[in-house]
């Protein structure tokens, strides 16, 4: 009995030991949380600085897989930022087409708007340019392939460098997204959209034909309102497009659960079939993504920047750490009416990461 007495207390005194800082709460140890790291310092020094602690995961070809902005978008993340991380890496940046109008539709005037916008230090690789693989998803209940940018077989590593922000669409716009959305091909992009009608209010509607200009299939009629649903391709650029909140994503949850769970699976046969690491750039944080020419003006602004091997993690940290500087339980939700915890929890339940984590300040 004496002897199970002293085991006892060992065990109870490793287990205070061990008790450390996890999702801003002390809890205890485990094991199979993940590490994220974090830094305030939102500058190409604190890219390197914080890259170090995950840098032993990269290796062989590097592509860093950045969203360059849509024209008219003053939110998107300053080209200077990841100039050092590639030059380091001596990376390719890689991006691919959307399935909409612009100049971010096609090859190479979506090259040329990257290198507008700065990105004039590495080459840079459209990765459907030459077309689409099929990549399996191996586990899910929407898809058995993803359609994404065929050169994606061409890298070692690829280093998920994302503007951590809202989406329309998705709730939160962070490496989970940037993975799917990021790296399918625009057939693989209208697969993840496919029915996502959005729904028209007419009487906020001002007839300035923005959303007209955009729909890439000529899908909206004016005066009244209305979206033609055997034509719409569910992009969602008109919601992203209006001024006035005349057209919204559908609300019914049952909708937004599938599109979220389609956009999870598409991120999950990315990262199968490429080793990844992730960096979150907290910054100008929108409700709406990169994506839009007249996006929504942030809602909270510069946080700082986390990184992790695990890209669950690496999400639901600046998730908690946007939640947080608004003192919001879903600050996304808030905003835009559209949680982003269904991606976290469906991510982890298919095994891609972790929703805890250790966050690891490495400023102190
Ligand atoms: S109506 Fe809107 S969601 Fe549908 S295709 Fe046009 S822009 Fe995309
Ligand atoms: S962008 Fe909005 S306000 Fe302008 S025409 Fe379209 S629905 Fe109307």
């Amino acid at each position: 009995m004496k002897k199970i007495g002293i085991l006892v207390t060992v065990a109870c005194l490793f287990m205070c030991l061990t008790t450390m800082k996890v999702n801003g709460q002390q809890q205890m140890t485990d094991k199979t949380l993940s590490d994220v790291y974090f830094t305030k310092d939102i500058s190409p020094e604190g890219v390197m600085k914080i890259f170090n602690y995950i840098k032993k995961n990269v290796k062989g070809k590097v592509g860093i897989k950045i969203h360059f902005g849509e024209d008219g978008n003053q939110y998107r993340l300053p080209a200077n930022l990841v100039e050092p991380l590639c030059k380091e890496l001596n990376a390719t940046l890689v991006e691919t087409n959307v399935a909409y109008t612009g100049r971010r539709g096609k090859t190479a005037t979506h090259i040329q708007l990257a290198k507008d916008h700065g990105y004039t230090f590495a080459p840079i690789d459209i990765l459907d340019s030459e077309g689409e693989m099929n990549a399996p998803v191996k586990k899910g209940s929407n898809f058995k392939v993803a359609k994404l940018g065929s050169h994606l077989k061409d890298y070692n590593t690829i280093v998920y460098f994302t503007h951590f922000k809202g989406h329309g669409s998705a709730g939160i716009g962070g490496s989970i997204k940037n993975a799917s959305m990021g790296m399918a091909s625009p057939n693989g992009k209208k697969e993840m959209h496919g029915k996502f009608f959005p729904v028209v209010d007419n009487s906020k509607c001002v007839v300035c034909r923005r959303c007209v200009e955009n729909c890439p299939v000529g899908a909206i009629t004016l005066n009244p309102l209305s979206i033609d649903k055997t034509k719409c391709i569910g992009c969602a650029k008109c919601v992203s497009t209006c001024p006035n909140g005349a057209i919204r994503n559908p609300e019914d949850k049952e909708t937004t659960r599938v599109f979220l769970e389609r956009l999870v699976e598409y991120a999950q046969a990315a990262i199968d079939e490429v080793p990844s690491v992730y960096i979150n750039i907290i910054m100008n944080v929108s409700p709406t993504c990169d994506c839009g020419n007249h996006p929504k003006k942030p809602f909270v602004g510069d946080i700082g920047i986390v990184a992790s091997t695990d890209i669950v993690a690496a999400d639901k940290a600046a998730y908690d750490l946007v939640n947080k500087a608004k003192n919001s339980k879903d600050a996304f939700l808030d905003v835009e009416g559209i949680s982003g915890m269904y991606q976290l929890e469906y991510a982890e339940k298919l095994g891609m990461g972790n929703t805890q984590y250790h966050l690891i300040d490495i400023d102190k």
